[in-house]
């Protein structure tokens, strides 16, 4: 197996960097080839103020060793390397793109382009399997859950699904959208896939960690790639419908609950204020639901996040 420069042979643990056409922010990488098996890819920092993940993504690395593993892991800790850099909060330094909007990216694009169609044609290419790890953003607050696509080929969607079953988090959401983001764009190109949320607030800890680590290698195992513990650890809900609230107005954001807090319909979200105190809008959810992650710097911009809500299945 060769990615870029990189060689490696069966039985070998390498590093090295993506190479990126064009732009001199290369991706990290690690690779562990045991013998033969599948070939899952591992992702975190396409968004680099997710802190939560990278750090698992990075340690992850260090502990897998070839004798371990029954096929291929392929690790990335930070596809964003530029932003993690300038510590811009999860948007590519050289062209302001969010990353996980441009997938499958263009190889004469600007720099975010390059780095997702260095990730499409290097590592998708390979992949069996893909687990890309996220959080709340610097600004943002989060309930751990993951995410699979639905709209995409069945055995696809069954696969994402039963790895999104072996994700230490009690709310799975079925997304409708198959392109865009990375997982969406690999779900929809045959390779199955999850986006794992775990996190927020520009923070880590050592426990969010820990559960991201154990969500990957359930993962693996489920793929026969580790041995260990391969089968769900807990019941979960999946919401199929998540209302997105974006901001009508840039202003002061007051938030009234917190991630994981069950919302009703009709209830106040949370409030934008001018600068001089004034409610200027009041965000009311739409439906019975759960809050899964909300803005909660004081800064809010127009046409970003307020918050975001799972919708309870309907009844029968
Ligand atoms: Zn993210």
């Amino acid at each position: 197996m060769r990615i870029g420069k990189t060689e490696i042979q069966a039985g070998e643990k390498r590093t090295g960097f993506l190479p990126v056409e064009g732009n001199g922010a290369s991706p990290p990488f690690t690779v562990i080839r045991g013998g033969e098996g599948k070939t899952a890819l591992v992702t975190a920092g396409v968004h680099n103020a997710e802190y939560p993940g990278i750090q698992a993504a990075i340690e992850l690395a260090e502990e897998l060793v070839p004798e371990q593993v029954k096929g291929t892991v392929i690790i990335v800790p930070l596809v964003n390397v530029s932003g993690f850099e300038r510590r811009t909060m999860s948007t590519v330094y050289e062209d302001g793109k969010n990353l996980n909007r441009v997938f499958p990216g263009a190889v004469l694009g600007t720099a975010a382009d390059r780095t997702a169609a260095a990730v499409v044609s290097e590592l998708f290419s390979r992949a069996d399997c893909y687990i890309d790890l996220h959080a709340g953003d610097g600004y943002e607050d989060l309930h751990p859950y993951a995410y699979y696509v639905g709209p995409v080929d069945k055995k696809v969607r069954e696969t994402s699904f039963q790895m999104a079953r072996r994700v230490n988090a009690e709310y799975l959401v079925e997304s409708s959208c198959t392109t865009g983001g990375a997982y969406n764009y690999a779900s929809a190109a045959g390779i199955p896939s999850i986006l794992i949320e775990r996190g927020g607030r520009g923070l880590w800890s050592r426990e969010e960690v820990e559960e991201d680590k154990n969500d990957v290698r359930r993962v693996l195992s489920y793929f026969g790639i580790l041995e260990g513990e391969a089968e769900p650890v807990r019941e979960q809900t999946v919401f199929r419908e998540v209302v997105y609230e974006n901001a009508p107005e840039s202003g002061c954001w007051y938030p009234a609950f917190r991630p994981g807090e069950r919302v009703r319909k009709g209830d106040t979200l949370g409030e934008i204020r001018d600068y001089f105190g004034r409610t200027v809008h009041v965000c009311t959810a739409k439906g019975d639901g759960v809050l899964l992650y909300q803005t909660v710097s004081l800064t809010l911009l127009k046409g970003g996040p307020m918050a975001a809500y799972g919708l309870w299945p309907e009844e029968g």
